[in-house]
C-alpha cells in the first residue's frame, strides 16, 4: 500500500498544493489535522498554496476563510477553478462577452480579468423565450450554481447554438454538503447542458486537468519533483496531481476512503495515502 513509503522523500519538497474542501474543512467544519499541517509547513519555511475546484467563492473570500481558521496567506497563493478559468480564457479571448452559469465568485474572477458579463448587461435575458438578434455571447462559462434555472439553461443553449463557445470550471459530479449529504456539483450542471446540446465543453479547467497545477508550478518557479498535491478526491485531486507528474497525498478526511482506493484505477492512486495529516506528525516529518 502507498502509505508505507518512506516519508524522507517528502522532506526535499518545497511547494505543497492543498485542496481545501475535505482537507481543511468539511461543510465549513474545520479539520484540525489539515489546518495544523499547513501551519507546521509554514514554520518549516515550505511554500503552501491552495487549489480548489469550487468556483462559487472568489480568492478574496477564501483568503478571509483561511485567515479565520488561523492560516495566513496572500491572495497569490489561492487558486480556484474560477480563477484558473478566467486567467486561461483571458489569454485566448481577451475582452470577450460571457454568459455565466455560476455564482458570485466566478463572476468576480471573470470581471477581474476584464470580461464583460452578459447576465449583468442584460439582466432580463433569461426571461426571454428567444434571444434578441442584437444580443450575442462569445463564451458560455459554466461553474457551480446553486440557483441554476431552466431559463438559464435555455438561454445558454440558444447562445451556444448562435455561436458562443462552451467552457466549464470543473467537472465534480457532487459536492460534499452538511450532515454527510452530497449535492449535485458542476459536473451535473454540465451534463444537463451537454445532453441538450449533444456537445461537451471545449475545455474544463479544474482538476483533474493538469494545466492549472502546471501553471501553479510555473508561477512559483517550482519543478515537478519539488511539488506535492494533497487532496481528498481520487478522481480529481490525485488524478490531476499524477497527470501533472508531481507527488500526491490522499487523506481520508473528505470524500474518498480506503475502500475507494482499492477500487480506483491505477492512475488515481496517490504516492501516499493517510488517514489524516496528523500522520505527518506521527511519522516525524516535521522533526529535523
Ligand atoms: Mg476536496
Amino acid at each position: 500500500m502507498p502509505e508505507f513509503k518512506d516519508l524522507s522523500l517528502l522532506k526535499n519538497k518545497t511547494l505543497f498544493i492543498f485542496d481545501m474542501d475535505g482537507i481543511l474543512w468539511n461543510s465549513m467544519e474545520p479539520i484540525p489535522s489539515g489546518i495544523s499541517a499547513v501551519q507546521k509547513l509554514h514554520k518549516l519555511g515550505k511554500q503552501v498554496v491552495f487549489l480548489t475546484n469550487n468556483s462559487s467563492k472568489s480568492r478574496e473570500s477564501y483568503k478571509e476563510i483561511l485567515s479565520q481558521l488561523g492560516i495566513s496567506c496572500e491572495i497569490k497563493d489561492i487558486f480556484t477553478s474560477g480563477y484558473l478559468t478566467a486567467k486561461i480564457l483571458s489569454c485566448l479571448y481577451p475582452s470577450a462577452k460571457i454568459f455565466v452559469i455560476g455564482e458570485e465568485g466566478l463572476i468576480t474572477e471573470l470581471k477581474l480579468e476584464g470580461f464583460k458579463i452578459l447576465n449583468e448587461e442584460f439582466p432580463d435575458l433569461e426571461n426571454k423565450e428567444s434571444i434578441p438578434i442584437n444580443i450575442r455571447a462569445d463564451l458560455i462559462v459554466v461553474g457551480w450554481d446553486r440557483k441554476v434555472t431552466y431559463n438559464k439553461f435555455r438561454t445558454a443553449m440558444s447562445l451556444i447554438k448562435n455561436g458562443a463557445k462552451f467552457y466549464a470550471t470543473n467537472d465534480d459530479a457532487s459536492f460534499p454538503a452538511p450532515n454527510n449529504q452530497l449535492w449535485p456539483g458542476t459536473g451535473a450542471i454540465i451534463a444537463f447542458l451537454s445532453t441538450a446540446l449533444n456537445k461537451k465543453p471545449e475545455n474544463i479547467f479544474g482538476k483533474p486537468n493538469p494545466d492549472g497545477i502546471l501553471s501553479i508550478l510555473r508561477i512559483n518557479k517550482t519543478l515537478q519533483d519539488e511539488a506535492v498535491l494533497i487532496g481528498d478526491r481520487l478522481n480529481t485531486d490525485i488524478l490531476g496531481g499524477n497527470r501533472a507528474g508531481i507527488t500526491t497525498i490522499a487523506v481520508e478526511t473528505g470524500i474518498n476512503n480506503r475502500q475507494d482506493l482499492l477500487k480506483a484505477p491505477q492512475e488515481q492512486h496517490p504516492t501516499y495515502f493517510f488517514t489524516n495529516l496528523d500522520e505527518l506528525i506521527k511519522r516525524n516529518f516535521f522533526r529535523n
